[in-house]
């Protein structure tokens, strides 16, 4: 799956809807100091599901909407949408009928997070799993932020390990084989009840 672009609204410093094409190959950000580098690259992981308020320099999730600055008074809500050619029908089968993908993630201040898939309301855990299965995603080393690399080299095995399998394509499978297992041991403690009230029937 190729990204095509990205539009943010109300996203930390981009208060005005900005849209940018993603061309086919590598894409380097350059601009100078504070100039919104970072945070471009913040509101791809964002829109891809990233949950964590570190992971977006923020100290809530609310933090991600445009604040005020120079005069203009803050957001009440900020929206990143990002779209994906699918031309390849590379997306998980319940996406494959459309040949554009169009992910959105909106946060509206005190009431959290909201996601649509090509306009349909879906949960964080289809986001997840749809750029997990195409080997890509928030956490995806395709995403190289600033210090990356030396963190790479100094990382404990266990967590170069955590990035191969992203990069393989395998996190999703993580993740149903956690829900898979939480389902079985659910059922396990429903059979030992009905056990329990067919020996006390007898
Ligand atoms: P550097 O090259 O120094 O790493 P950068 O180009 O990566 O900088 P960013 O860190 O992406 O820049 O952007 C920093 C700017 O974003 C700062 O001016 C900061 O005030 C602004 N900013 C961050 N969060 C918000 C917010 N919620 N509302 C308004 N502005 C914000």
């Amino acid at each position: 799956m190729q990204f095509q672009r990205l539009r943010l609204s109300g996203f930390k410093s981009f208060v005005d809807a900005t849209e940018l094409r993603i061309e086919p190959g590598i894409t380097g950000i350059v601009g100078p100091n504070g100039c919104g580098k970072s945070n471009l690259l913040e509101a791809l992981r964002w829109v891809m599901g990233a949950n964590s308020a570190k992971a977006m320099r923020a100290g809530g999730m609310d933090d991600v909407i445009f604040a005020g600055s120079g005069g203009r008074s803050s957001r009440n809500h900020a929206e990143v949408v990002l779209t994906i050619d699918n031309a390849e029908r590379r997306a998980p089968a319940a996406y494959n009928d459309s040949p554009v993908l169009e992910v959105v993630r909106r946060i509206d201040r005190g009431e959290g997070s909201t996601y649509r898939i090509n306009g349909r309301e879906v949960r964080a855990r289809d986001v997840h799993l749809l750029f997990a299965d195409a080997s890509t995603g928030s956490n995806s080393p395709a995403l190289v932020r600033q210090g990356q690399i030396s963190e790479l080299i100094a990382a404990k095995p266990q967590n170069r390990r955590m990035i191969l399998e992203e990069a393989a394509g395998v996190s999703g499978l993580h993740t149903r084989r956690h829900e898979a297992e939480l389902r079985l041991r659910a059922a396990e403690t429903n059979l030992s009840r009905l056990d329990d009230i067919a020996r006390e029937l007898d």
